[in-house]
């Protein structure tokens, strides 16, 4: 089988797959093969997918588990403790910080113990189906038959666009991400969250004992493009209402190149997600915003979910649409929650409740995939 992209879902669905015997050739684009250096945020049901994959006690092991998260006003009073969904019967934390290039570390080098071969600097130039294969060919001139091609290749998926030419391109949802690394703050041993004015939401979490990263979830009419130079002075302005602990982290910024804001976007292809022998998984068939922190809850989802399919199923076309089944409504109510959520805090409506909806969505999540 052949997955492009070494991303979480790319390496993920790698492990899983030779988890049931199957042999993984993985090309991925970026020759350096490496992530940005600021933290994310994995769920419980996770956590659950990484233990599937033998990986749920190294992750909690390097970064940092919590239960609560605390909300406050702007000008940093405390307004609540809030206990996250968990699965804490099942031995797991509600949520734990992590470094992405540490959780990237963890499941390259399971990947590559499990035996995935990897290429990198590469990508698919063209698919052709055959009878019970794809055809494919590579950038390097190469080429290969395998029974199924996964576009694990991220928001921007090459594949989806050789596959489903017709799929929507991600959509700016009207805010923006920033983040950064700092050393934690003694205080900071959950979430610790800001509910600003001017549709914004700052945050503290923290990654490992020695760190955290602040993040600010920020208005952005018009999807402006930001220089490098001049992300320091655009975030320390929008942080400038916030109290807390928030002053004390933004005099923390490092260099521009630290700081890293992304446009957020969104993109849902409509099910199966298959066209023949070739089939999306992660962000490539559903990315969403970080409003729930399940972007890659549902990447890890994903690859655990269709190894487990192709595993049981008696062809490849009953495990891919099996797959789907399991898998659309899922992630379409991740999605359809987290925009929701965004476009609330920008719009306020009479009588909308984003914590309740929140809680609802992450409830149904701690289901079983
Ligand atoms: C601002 C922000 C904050 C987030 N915070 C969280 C969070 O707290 N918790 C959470 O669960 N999720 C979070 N997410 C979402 C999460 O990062 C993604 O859902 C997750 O990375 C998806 O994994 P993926 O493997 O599908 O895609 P990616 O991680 O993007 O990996 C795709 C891989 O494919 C490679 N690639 C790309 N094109 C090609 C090609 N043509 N050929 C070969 N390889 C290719 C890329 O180099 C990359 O290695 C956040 C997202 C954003 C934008």
């Amino acid at each position: 089988m052949l997955v492009v992209g070494g991303g979480i879902a790319g390496l993920a669905l790698g492990i899983a797959l030779r988890r049931i015997g199957r042999t993984v050739e993985l090309v991925e684009l970026n020759s350096a093969w490496n992530v940005y250096g600021v933290g994310i945020i994995l769920q419980a049901n996770a956590l659950r997918a990484l233990r599937q994959l033998g990986l749920s006690d190294a992750c909690v092991a390097v970064g940092y588990p919590y239960t609560v998260s605390l909300h406050h006003e702007e000008d940093g009073q405390l307004q609540a403790t809030r206990h996250k969904p968990s699965l804490l019967d099942e031995g797991l934390p509600a949520s734990c910080g992590i470094l992405r290039p540490a959780l990237h570390d963890l499941l390259r080098e399971a990947a590559l113990s499990a035996g995935v071969q990897v290429r990198l600097g590469i990508t698919v130039t063209t698919i052709v189906d055959e009878p019970d294969t794809a055809h494919v060919s590579f950038s390097d001139g190469s080429e290969g038959r395998y029974a199924l091609v996964v576009g694990a290749d991220g928001i921007r998926s090459h594949v989806r666009s050789l596959r489903f030419p017709e799929a929507q391109p991600p959509r700016f949802t009207g805010q923006g991400c920033w983040r950064f690394t700092l050393p934690r703050a003694a205080e900071v041993k959950s979430a610790v969250m800001y509910h600003g004015r001017h549709a914004r939401l700052a945050g503290l979490v923290p990654v490992s004992q020695d760190q955290m990263y602040l993040l600010l979830l920020s208005e952005e009419p018009g999807n402006p493009r930001l220089a490098e130079a001049d992300l320091p002075r655009l975030l320390n302005d929008r942080l400038r209402h916030f109290g807390g602990l928030i002053p004390a982290a933004a005099m923390q910024m490092p260099a521009p190149k630290d700081i890293i804001y992304r446009p957020l976007e969104t993109q849902l292809v409509s099910a199966p997600w298959h066209r023949g022998r070739v089939v999306l998984a992660g962000d490539a068939a559903h990315a969403t915003t970080p409003h729930m922190a399940q972007g890659a809850s549902m990447a890890l989802e994903d690859a655990v979910v269709l190894a487990d399919c192709l595993d049981a199923a008696s062809t490849v076309e009953q495990a891919l649409q099996r797959y789907a089944d399991r898998r659309f409504e899922r992630c379409r109510r991740v999605v359809e929650a987290s925009v929701q959520v965004g476009r609330w805090q920008m719009q306020p409506e009479a009588g909308a409740d984003p914590i309740a909806l929140l809680r609802e969505v992450a409830t149904e999540l701690m289901r079983p995939a």
